[in-house]
């Protein structure tokens, strides 16, 4: 057994929770689960139900490393990426790239790519500078340049420009749309405006977060989508447009400190809910 997948069963005997298997979870042969789409638990631990799959081209975008089976999500997901599609079509936009979304039956990624297990998440690449039907193969390997200076001080204006605005705006305008994720520098230049994020209703913004990393690809949350009473909802974004100097001066600080040295073993996980037992490739 998974030493992680022990902790998280052996307490009193009893097995308390479903074992924590990323193997399993990732297996490439498994499909998703017939029946009505349920997003079960947290972004970082959980499971989905009734997953539906993103065309891996689509008017607008285009799905990279599909190899690795992570174009699947609730159906509202789904709905969402083609939505954003049509959408920075019509705004003149080249083809976006999609990144992660979630795996067949969602659950932990074996890579350890966390928040992307109940099939409401999707990394969206920055770049615009697009092929439009790039080979499978190309799609493997491809490398979207970060939108940020090295030292993550602010943006890099030859990266990152009035496109890649237009694109966020659009997708954080979603009606769907709980938060997106962005590295704190793109979000400090929404702030002052750059690339016409200032022109017009500017609630957009209060959705669009700093996080950690994102230096090439912001990360979309949707809301628990209606009917899923098994997904936990995160608490509401603070109202306003979060651009508050001091938010800005505290990542700065953050950002600037040596990195931790990554631990030799992975901190075990919790366990993932029950729900999720049956969904569990492992069974
Ligand atoms: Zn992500």
């Amino acid at each position: 057994m998974h030493a992680a997948a022990a902790i998280a069963t052996v307490m009193t005997g009893m097995l308390l929770s479903v074992p924590v298997n990323a193997a399993s979870w990732s297996d490439p042969t498994i499909a998703p689960t017939a029946g009505p789409a349920q997003v079960i638990g947290r972004p970082w631990n959980g499971c989905l139900a009734g997953a539906v799959s993103l065309p891996w081209d689509g008017p607008g975008f285009e799905v990279l490393r599909p190899a690795e089976h992570r174009y699947f999500g609730h159906p509202e997901t789904v709905g969402f990426v083609e939505r954003l599609g049509r959408e920075a079509h019509a705004a003149g936009l080249p083809n976006f790239y999609v990144g992660d979304m979630a795996q067949p039956r969602g659950g932990p990624m074996s890579s350890n790519h966390v928040s992307h297990e109940t099939g409401i998440d999707v990394d969206i690449w920055f770049t615009l500078d697009t092929v439009p039907g790039l080979p499978v193969a190309d799609r493997t390997t491809l490398e979207p340049p970060p939108m940020v200076l090295a030292d993550q001080s602010a943006i890099d204006p030859a990266q990152f420009g009035p496109h890649q605005v237009t694109l966020l705006r659009l997708a954080a305008s979603d009606p769907l749309v709980d938060r997106i994720f962005v590295n704190p520098a793109i979000k400090e230049a929404l702030c002052h405006g750059y690339g016409g994020a200032g022109q017009g209703d500017r609630t957009w913004l209060e959705r669009v977060r700093p996080w950690y990393g994102h230096k090439a690809h912001f990360h979309v949350r949707l809301k628990c989508p209606p009917g899923s009473l098994l997904c936990v909802a995160q608490p509401l974004v603070p109202p306003g447009d979060g651009c508050d100097p001091a938010i800005f001066a505290w990542w700065a600080q953050e950002l600037s400190k040596p990195k931790p040295p990554t631990p030799a073993v992975p901190p075990a996980r919790p366990p993932l809910p029950a729900a999720c037992t049956a969904l569990s490739p492992a069974n």
